[in-house]
């Protein structure tokens, strides 16, 4: 039987680190946490990392690769990888890696992603091909904008290129998909899959706090004219949320069909952490807009558990502390190629 006192688990120091290391000290591992210089203190306060490995950058993620596969670390993938390391150098990644790496590539390319959750029967905000298009209320969302930066919305397309014109020429601002806006409540659902248990679990929801979309509603409708102000939807940080239970059966069967469909786009398919992320209308359609297939930073509030894990679990459980286990189930029954990707 394998000891996962022979391991270490691995992540870079930002995004869901803390729940990860922590999460992973729980279950009984030794933790790395990687660091960009004068980056650690948060790591060192709350005595998450029993090693800290230091880079000037994320970006230099390669040049202690080598040194990470040595310790026997398994990395942990996050937002942060996808940022800084970029999804196309995420599947090079030589040393352990947790999680199937060639569905990132399907969640980080916008049709790729929407072929997926189209054989999912997932429900989406309709896509509009061009501007001229344009007939009611859209976003504009750019690819690979950091957190919702810089999206704007429009009604016409009049209003488009009026908007469009302090993007214009400016190279990482000339791919942009036009979506519908749906106005409704954002949920997000953090879902996790376990190949060993069989089972999909719901482990929580949350609710993004986005500057300054979320504080737009402070100020009256004058004011916001009379200050032009535009939306953006920075995000900020994350808000519990518990939602109406009768919509849970519908989540549940979402959360099914994703992992059903993702056997066809990648071999062995999703498996771990993913979170679909969308927003709930008034006749309670959820429009699915992003599905993210790792942990997400929604689950944060839950590091000693959400209601649903204490549902389920008698002990706290973060998202990070469930991969853990995962990672360990594997271990002890001498089948960590089945978690690793
Ligand atoms: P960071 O390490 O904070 O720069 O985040 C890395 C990536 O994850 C960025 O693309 C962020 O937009 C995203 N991200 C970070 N924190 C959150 C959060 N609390 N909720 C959603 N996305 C996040
Ligand atoms: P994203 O980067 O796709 O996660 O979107 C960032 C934020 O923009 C979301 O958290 C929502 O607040 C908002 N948003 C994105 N797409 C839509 C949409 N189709 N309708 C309404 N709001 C949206």
């Amino acid at each position: 039987m394998g000891n996962i006192k022979d391991y270490k688990i691995a992540t870079l120091g930002s995004h869901t680190a803390l729940q990860i290391l922590k999460g992973a000290k729980d279950e009984g591992f030794q933790t790395i946490c990687i660091c960009e210089k004068g980056r650690d203190r948060p790591y060192k306060s709350y005595g998450v990392a029993d090693e800290i490995m230091y880079v000037d950058s994320f970006k230099d993620f390669f040049k202690i690769e080598e040194e990470l596969i040595k310790k026997n670390a398994i990395v942990i993938p996050h937002g942060s990888f996808v940022a800084y390391i970029g999804a196309d150098k995420v599947p090079t990644i030589k040393a352990m890696h947790y999680g199937a790496k060639g569905i990132l590539e399907w969640e980080s390319d916008r049709n790729k992603e929407r072929q997926w959750l189209d054989h999912a029967k997932i429900k989406m905000p309709a896509l509009l091909k061009s501007p001229e298009e344009i007939d009611r209320p859209v976003i504009i969302k750019f690819h690979g904008a950091s957190g919702g930066k810089g999206y704007f919305l429009a009604n016409s397309p009049a209003e488009f290129y009026e908007r469009f014109k302090v993007y214009e020429g400016k190279a990482d601002h000339n791919d942009y998909v036009i979506q519908e806006y749906i106005v409704g409540v954002p949920v997000y659902t953090h879902y996790f899959y376990s190949k060993f248990t069989g089972e999909l679990e719901i482990m929580g929801f949350d609710k993004r706090y986005e500057s300054n979309a979320d504080s737009i509603g402070r100020i009256a409708a004058k004011d916001q004219v009379d200050a032009d102000i535009r939306t953006t939807y920075t995000i900020t940080g994350n808000v519990p949320l518990v939602i109406r239970e009768s919509i849970l059966p519908e989540i549940f069967e979402m959360g099914d069909r994703v992992i059903e469909s993702s056997k066809k786009f990648t071999e062995g398919g999703l498996f771990g952490p993913f979170c679909l992320e969308g927003i709930i209308d008034p006749e309670l359609n959820y429009y699915i807009f992003e599905i993210s297939a790792r942990i997400v930073a929604g689950t944060n509030p839950y590091v000693h558990g959400s209601p649903y894990t204490w549902l389920r679990y008698d002990e706290p459980m973060s998202t990070g502390r469930r991969l853990a286990r995962d990672i360990k189930q594997a271990i002890e029954a001498d089948q960590l190629a089945k978690v690793l990707g």
